[in-house]
Parts: structure tokens; C-alpha cells; sequence
């Protein structure tokens, strides 16, 4: 009786997903146009040797012809031009010349594929995100190219470039993993670890010196239970802007285990850290540090050495006025691995932001970043350096310290009427921009009540915020119009 439990499978897919093999195999590919140079670059990068038979050849096709990289038969088609290859595509734009290389092919089994046309085609090609040795194919068995790009795009987002260099890594050690691990599941189990742990997370980084002996301590000690060490990421969350953020950044805030941040990181920002990741507020407002420095390092060392994922997020990029430097001395006088992600500065954000070039070939060709941090009441700074014609000065931390600033510019030499910026916000919804001059910005800022974080930009640039004003996000809600005078 038959066994009334056997599934048979539908034939519910269109096609048979599958890898060929092109390595040194001939390959034909009829047309020399740009379609055929894509087709036939897409086939030499998988090792086959291609010819191509067309008439004329496109400038790409000759030039690979020329190095020798291609055969070229500068001929029409004809049938028996197939007999002998393993893989045959028919690119030109004569629908009646595709169909005859279609049936040629079909009529000696050889796989056959018709650009932009699946029905003569016995395969069809994906949509590819390469990340050699591993390739992501995506098919929609030919119904939407669109919607094959659309997936394609998000899945380039979401898979590191450097992702094959964990394929890398593994076929390194396969032998060596065997020899150390005989047993197939004590294997799977080893390589979880590596993928998922911080050996994996270092091959992302790009640590790949420490990553490789990572595995070789690992396949040579005895199996061991203690806690695997955790690693840190210094991130720069950028100006505010959550889509500002670097993809990296994007991508480690979504395998953290704990998110540590200070107050200039938004609350959007925060959002797009992984759900269950313990989030901590480590402060840095003016004045009020919610923890002292050395207690935020000596934190992320001991979290760090639990096993976690910690997230070191810091508004703008964490080397600029971030104290980065000193968190990561820390952490690497404590063995911990860390890896640093670089944010938008908000001198960047709010220039661009602003409409405000930080420099132009007309107007700046230099631009210092300094911070206006008050110390017992001064601002101990460079001035002469600063007070400098053809030069952007950007200021952070600039606005209790303004009037100060802007009279030490003017005491120094710049003239009066300078045009200074000051950015209150940069790059999100509630960004607020007073213009004016060295003179008067203080007096405008104050009236306008101006706080923290804003950011201050004095140069000639400043006058280009006439003409390249964009941003004007907020303008709709009942915000504060904007303060400008001229001095
Ligand atoms: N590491 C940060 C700077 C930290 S210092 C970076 O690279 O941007 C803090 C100062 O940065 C603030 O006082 C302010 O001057 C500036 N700042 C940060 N975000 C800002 C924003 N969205 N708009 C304006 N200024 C900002």
C-alpha cells in the first residue's frame, strides 16, 4: 500500500536555483554591444573562457579582445557556432538572431540564456550581491527587475562588505577545525561561536590579525567555559539626523548587547539600537556630568570583559571634541578589542545643514575646528592663529562663550564685520540658524535665546547661506522665524 504520508513536493517554483561551475569551460556570447559587455564580464568573472561573435565589437569588448582576455569572431551568427560550449548567451538586438541562437542551443542542450527575454532563455541570471566567496542571488523568476534591484539594494545595506571575509576565515581553519573538532555537531557549535561571537565581529571590523589568532588560541587550548571577551565600539551617531547615522554604525547598534550614550545623542537615534540592549545614560551636559570619565571607561572595561557588545554612542564623530582618545586608551591598556566608527561632525552637519560651505576656493581655504569650552571663566585658545583672513573657524561649544569668542576675533584682527553663524540643532527638524557678524551675533543669539548644542561658524562663507540655504525642515510648525541681520 502506498505510504498515504509521503509529501510529494509541488512544483511550485519557477526555476531550479543552482551554482555553475564556468571555471576555464567555454562560454559563447552572441551580440557586442553593452549588453553583451555585461554578460560577458559577468561570465569571465566566474572563470569561463568567453567568445563572442558579432559583426563589430563595443569599445569594451574590443578592449578586452585587444588584451587577449576575449576570442573574438568577427563574424554573424551561425548554428554550429555553439558546438563545443558549456554556456551560451545571445545578447544582440535582433529578436530574430536571439531566437535562432535560443533554438541552436536548445537543440544541443546547452544552457542558453536570452537577454530580457525568459521565455527563450533555459536560465535565467539573478540580480547578484557579491561579497566573494559568497554570492546573494535573488530571482522573481523574471516577472520584476525593479523589485530584484529594490531587494538587492536592501540587502547590500544590510550584509557588511566585509561579510565574505568570514567565508574567508573558516575555509583557513577548516582543516584545522576538523582535526580539533571530529564530531560534525561539536564543529557546527564551534563555528556559531566564531560567526556570532566577537571572532566574527573583528573579522567585520577589519581586525583580522587579531581574529586569526583569536581561532588559533581557540582550536589549540583545551575546550574552556570561561566568559568570551566582549568587545566595544566607539560610534559616532552623527549631528542628530538618525539618518546621518554610517551604515556600520546602523549595524553595530544592532547587535549590541548595551548602549551607553550621552545627552547630544536623540532619542531617534537611540530607537534604532537593538531592542533588547540595556541602555545606559552616561551624561556629559555641560557642567553636569551624570558619570566622571574615568567611571564611563572603567565601565566599558567591565562590561566589555562580561562578554557584552558594548556601544560606546557619542553625538557627532567620537575623535572630534569626544574624549574617544582617552575612552579607548583605556580599553586598550585593558586588552579589551575595540573598533572605532566615525560620525558626521556637527561642524560638517551644520555647514551642510546651514547651506554654509565650510571651505571655498573663493572665500576659505582652511578650516579649524576649536572647541569654546570655558575654563574659569576664559577660553584659552590660539587667537592670533584663528584670527585669520580666508579661513573658517568653527567653533563648538560656542555658545556660552560667544561674546567672549567673538571679541577675542575682533581684538585679534578680524574685522568687525565678519560673518559669523551660529547653528542651533543642526540637521534635525528643530534646527535654528542666526546670522549676523562678529559684532552682533552675541546680542542676536541672546535674544534669541540660543542654547546648547549650536555651534559656531565665523568666515566669509558665511554670506554663501544667502544662495545655499535648503533646509528649511520645521518651517511648516509654529517654530520661531529666522533671526538675520547684517552688520
Ligand atoms: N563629538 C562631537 C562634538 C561634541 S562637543 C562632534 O563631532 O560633533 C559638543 C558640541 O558639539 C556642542 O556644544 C555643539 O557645539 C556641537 N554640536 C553637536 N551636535 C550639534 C548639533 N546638532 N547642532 C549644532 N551643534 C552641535
Amino acid at each position: 500500500m502506498a505510504n498515504t504520508k509521503t509529501r510529494v513536493p509541488a512544483a511550485d517554483r519557477e526555476y531550479f536555483a543552482a551554482f555553475l561551475d564556468l571555471r576555464g569551460k567555454p562560454g559563447v556570447v552572441v551580440g557586442g554591444g553593452p549588453i553583451a559587455a555585461n554578460k560577458v564580464e559577468t561570465l569571465m568573472r566566474s572563470g569561463a573562457r568567453v567568445t563572442v561573435i558579432a559583426p563589430e565589437l563595443c569599445a569594451q569588448l574590443t578592449e578586452l579582445t585587444l588584451v587577449g582576455a576575449l576570442r573574438h569572431e568577427p563574424k554573424r551568427f551561425q548554428p554550429g557556432d555553439l558546438v563545443g560550449a558549456e554556456i551560451v548567451i545571445a545578447a544582440t538586438d535582433d529578436p530574430a538572431i536571439n531566437e535562432s541562437v535560443a533554438s541552436a542551443a536548445r537543440a544541443l542542450k546547452i544552457p542558453v540564456n536570452v537577454a530580457d527575454n525568459s521565455a527563450l532563455s533555459s536560465f535565467i541570471m539573478p540580480s547578484v550581491i557579491d561579497r566573494a566567496p559568497i554570492q546573494i542571488a535573488i530571482s522573481t523568476a523574471g516577472a520584476s527587475p525593479v523589485l530584484a534591484r529594490k531587494l538587492r539594494s536592501l540587502i547590500e545595506t544590510m550584509v557588511p562588505f566585509t561579510y565574505g571575509r568570514l567565508a574567508a576565515l573558516a575555509k583557513r581553519f577548516r582543516a584545522a577545525s576538523k582535526n580539533r573538532y571530529p564530531d560534525i555537531e561539536a564543529r557546527r557549535r564551534f563555528w556559531e561561536g566564531v560567526v556570532d561571537g566577537p571572532i566574527g565581529d573583528m573579522v567585520l571590523a577589519g581586525d583580522e590579525s587579531s581574529a586569526i589568532k583569536a581561532v588559533e588560541r581557540e582550536l589549540s587550548s583545551a575546550p574552556q567555559s570561561e566568559t568570551p571577551a566582549g568587545m566595544v565600539y566607539l560610534v559616532g551617531g552623527g549631528p542628530g539626523r538618525p539618518d546621518l547615522l554610517t551604515l556600520r554604525a546602523l549595524r553595530v547598534m544592532q547587535f549590541a548587547n548595551v548602549v551607553l550614550y550621552d545627552h547630544l545623542v536623540s532619542p531617534a537615534i537611540l530607537d534604532l539600537a537593538r531592542r533588547e540592549a540595556e541602555r545606559i545614560y552616561v551624561g556629559k551636559e555641560r557642567d553636569r556630568h551624570a558619570l566622571p570619565q574615568q567611571d564611563i571607561n572603567s565601565l566599558m572595561v567591565k562590561l566589555a570583559k562580561e562578554g557584552k557588545r558594548v556601544v560606546r554612542l557619542k553625538g557627532g564623530d567620537p575623535f572630534v571634541f569626544g574624549r574617544g582618545g582617552e575612552e579607548i586608551e583605556t580599553l586598550a591598556a585593558n586588552a579589551v578589542p575595540f573598533e572605532v566608527v566615525p560620525g558626521i561632525t556637527a561642524a560638517v552637519g551644520a555647514g551642510a545643514y546651514a547651506g554654509i560651505p565650510l571651505t571655498h576656493r573663493d572665500y576659505a581655504q582652511s578650516c579649524v575646528l576649536v572647541t569654546g569650552h570655558l575654563k574659569d571663566g576664559s577660553i584659552d585658545l590660539d587667537w592670533p592663529a584663528l584670527a585669520r583672513a580666508r579661513q573658517t573657524v568653527a567653533v563648538y561649544m560656542g555658545v556660552k562663550g560667544l561674546g567672549i569668542v567673538c571679541g577675542k576675533l575682533i581684538e585679534h584682527g578680524l574685522p568687525e564685520d565678519t560673518p559669523a553663524a551660529l547653528i542651533e540643532q543642526a540637521t534635525l527638524p528643530e534646527q535654528r540658524v542666526v546670522t549676523g557678524s562678529l559684532r552682533s551675533l552675541p546680542g542676536l543669539a541672546e535674544r534669541a535665546g540660543m542654547k546648547p548644542p549650536a555651534l559656531l561658524i565665523v568666515g566669509e562663507v558665511v554670506r554663501l547661506r544667502d544662495k545655499l540655504a535648503w533646509y528649511s525642515a520645521g518651517a511648516i510648525g509654529a517654530g520661531e522665524p529666522e533671526i538675520k541681520a547684517r552688520a
